[in-house]
């Protein structure tokens, strides 16, 4: 008997755990078992019934000709992205035979596990792979290609304290959007600042480049890029100088109040305005404005971390509420990460590590100038490292080296999969279970898988706890299954959120999805207090934190190359759907300077490497500032390289960050 098609066809509830602040509810279309829509749906309150257009793409990505389906083993060159089809049995014995052999010869520092969390959850990252990288006392892996000295900042200053939910910037007089793009990230604020802005919100815009929502702010500040520190500064010495700091608040709530206003004292607006490349007129204009509005949020972004001055920069502007006494109303304060807003268990049981620790920012230089013991199996998983790590060129280098056995374990093919010896397919979040908390909405959500593995895909979970076993590392109590490991997770949680992810898949913390910051939350210091100078950062920054380190442009190189996010990739995921050839924007200024016209072929350089591209006259950057977007792939540019080519492997100032809008270039016309 023939089933008829609409029985076939169903929607089925999950959630995006995309390296996205909102954490949507899907409702997922199923036609014949095949994935043929995403909707976001009203579960979480903050979805409200939309998504971003990336996501509804899935079902593209899902089956795009870039979807790993096989093992793979290389047959070719390295780079070349040559391989044959293996079994899964022969490409994990490989796998472990390598591991073995190096644990045995160098130990067990000389195998890198290379991750990052950017399309997963929290049962595909940190729960058998952390047992099996642990047991095998591999080199620790410093996680700080983003958010890094965001989360060092929110969590010496506030002890990363639950911030200002997006509902509640309709409640402002003035929303404060800094070094975020809300149109490209985060979409889920736009709706919420615009209704605040018909009914009179006014908004400021700190950004360098004159984004959409720049334009309809009424002031846009485009301060040269690592400049966000003296500017937030010179706002607080205004409001000390002036009688706008709230003393008896930061009497009664702040640490270190005269200590961060010395910091803040050689910041004049004038000083302030020549080294952010702005009117001193301007930045007064900017602080009375937040001194004279309440409620005021100032919704930050991750866009001011990534540079020389990153935590710093950060920290300055998360003050700002503290010192003008924004907070206790609704729709007053600052919205950050609200990733801390679950108390959640560990996955698995396993002792802090004790090995050496590698930043991942500067995995190029590990590889291609081996300390010892050398690395000799990395094993990439969760990341495109090629893609989004500086110095790109060091990176494909060391990638390159014969002796060393690389592992990629990803849905799709990357850059990086090319420079593997062995190739794992990974499922995506339809098709394995996962859990996951939102960064920017207030939502903890479980789901399903709703389809079959694409091809021979298998979870994160499934494939490292299989080799846990295949290494003979298992211990008593092991459990790797999804059930096991969010029972652990959730037995951290409250039993009331307990409860709800259990019956209804998705729970809200305990203090609601609305909370007014120093009403419903507080700062989770160990005093309870804004710590505007906090020791451990003093200590970790050189010179003091809050020293400000200058713009490196160099005559040679003048140009600051920025690379922000778009609405069309999460870092790079989704990057395979660009269609090239990607330009590089530059002002109408610097251009005409150097002869270039719309659409020429031009070369980026500096002394890191080289870009070749074509251009795009863009009036809506701030002159003497170039960019070029995250994410987009290697193999989609005319030399094979991005804007990563470009970026030096330094160092933020506190939670070593990477400084992506640190590289300084210069451009020129090719024939
Ligand atoms: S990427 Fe962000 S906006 Fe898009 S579906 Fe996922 S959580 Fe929602």
């Amino acid at each position: 008997m023939t089933v008829p098609n609409q029985v076939q066809r169903r929607v089925v509830a999950s959630q995006c755990p995309l390296d996205c602040p909102d954490s949507c509810s899907l409702d997922v279309t199923l036609e014949h078992g095949r994935v043929v829509a995403l909707e976001g749906n009203e579960r979480n309150p903050t979805t409200a019934g939309f998504i971003c257009d990336k996501v509804r793409a899935f079902p593209r990505y899902l089956e795009h000709e870039t979807r790993l389906r096989h093992p793979m083993i290389r047959t070719g060159a390295k780079g070349a992205g040559e391989f044959r089809q293996a079994s899964w049995d022969e490409a994990l014995e490989r796998i472990v035979a390598e591991l073995t052999t190096a644990r045995e010869s160098a130990g067990g520092e000389s195998i890198l596990p290379l991750s990052y969390g950017g399309s997963n959850g929290s049962l595909t990252q940190d729960t058998a792979d952390l047992a099996l990288f642990r047991r095998l006392g591999a080199s620790h892996l410093l996680r700080t290609v983003c958010a890094a000295p965001t989360g060092h900042a929110a969590q010496g200053l506030y002890g990363r304290m639950p911030g200002v939910a997006y509902a509640d910037y309709e409640a402002a007089e003035l929303i404060v959007v800094w070094g975020a793009n809300s149109q490209a990230s985060g979409i889920h604020l736009v709706p919420h600042i615009k209704r605040a802005r018909a009914r009179g919100t006014k908004l400021v815009v700190v950004d360098p480049r004159r984004t959409k929502l720049a334009r309809q702010a009424d002031l846009h500040l485009a301060p040269r890029p690592g400049t966000d520190l003296p500017l937030a500064l010179a706002v607080a010495r205004w409001l000390f100088e002036n009688g706008r700091a709230d003393v008896a608040f930061l009497t009664e709530h702040a640490a270190e109040v005269e200590l961060f206003r010395e910091r803040a004292e050689p910041w004049s607006l004038v000083r302030a305005a020549a080294e952010c490349g702005l009117a001193p007129t301007d930045i007064e204009a900017f602080a009375r404005t937040y001194a004279d509005a309440s409620p005021a949020v100032v919704r930050c972004g991750w866009g001011l971390e990534r540079n020389r001055n990153g935590c710093a920069a950060v920290a300055s502007v998360l003050a700002l509420p503290a010192v003008a006494g924004k907070f206790g109303l609704r729709g007053g304060g600052y919205t950050l990460s609200n990733g801390a807003a679950f108390e959640l268990g560990a996955a698995v049981d396993e002792q802090p590590s004790t090995t050496r620790m590698i930043n991942m920012n500067q995995v190029g230089r590990i590889l291609d100038d081996p300390p010892s013991p050398p690395i000799r199996v990395l094993f990439v998983y969760n990341n495109n490292p090629l893609a989004t790590l500086p110095d790109q060129e060091r990176l494909r280098r060391g990638l390159a080296r014969e002796e060393l056995f690389t592992v990629v374990f990803d849905q799709v093919h990357t850059d990086t999969v090319d420079y593997a010896d062995v190739v794992l397919p990974a499922t995506t979040f339809l098709e394995h279970a996962e859990l996951r908390a939102g960064y920017g909405s207030y939502a903890l959500q479980a789901s399903e898988p709703v389809i079959a593995p694409v091809g021979e895909a298998r979870p994160n979970y499934a494939v490292f706890g299989e080799l846990v076993r295949k290494l003979g590392l298992e211990r008593p109590g092991d459990d790797f299954e999804p059930a096991a490991l969010t029972a652990r997770i959730l037995a951290g949680a409250a039993p009331d959120v307990r409860a709800a992810v259990e019956r209804d898949g998705i729970a809200f913390p305990t203090f609601g999805t609305s909370p007014v910051q120093f009403v419903d939350v507080r700062p989770r210091t160990r005093d309870g207090k804004v710590h505007l100078v906090p020791d451990r950062l003093e200590r970790e920054a050189a010179g003091g934190f809050y020293a400000y380190r200058s713009d490196p442009a160099t005559d040679a190189h003048p140009l600051a190359l920025i690379s922000p996010a778009t609405k069309t990739t999460i870092s790079s995921t989704f990057g395979q759907f660009f269609e090239g050839p990607m330009p590089l924007a530059l002002h109408p200024d610097d251009a005409a300077a150097r002869g270039i016209a719309d659409g020429d072929r031009v070369r980026a350089y500096n002394e890191l490497g080289e870009l070749v591209t074509i251009a795009k006259l863009d009036a809506d950057l701030r002159p003497g500032v170039a960019l070029f977007p995250k994410g987009v792939w290697c193999k989609q540019t005319e030399n094979g390289r991005t804007s990563n080519a470009l970026v030096p492997d330094s160092l933020s100032d506190v939670g070593g960050g990477a400084c992506f809008n640190d590289a300084r270039i210069e451009v020129e016309k090719l024939r």
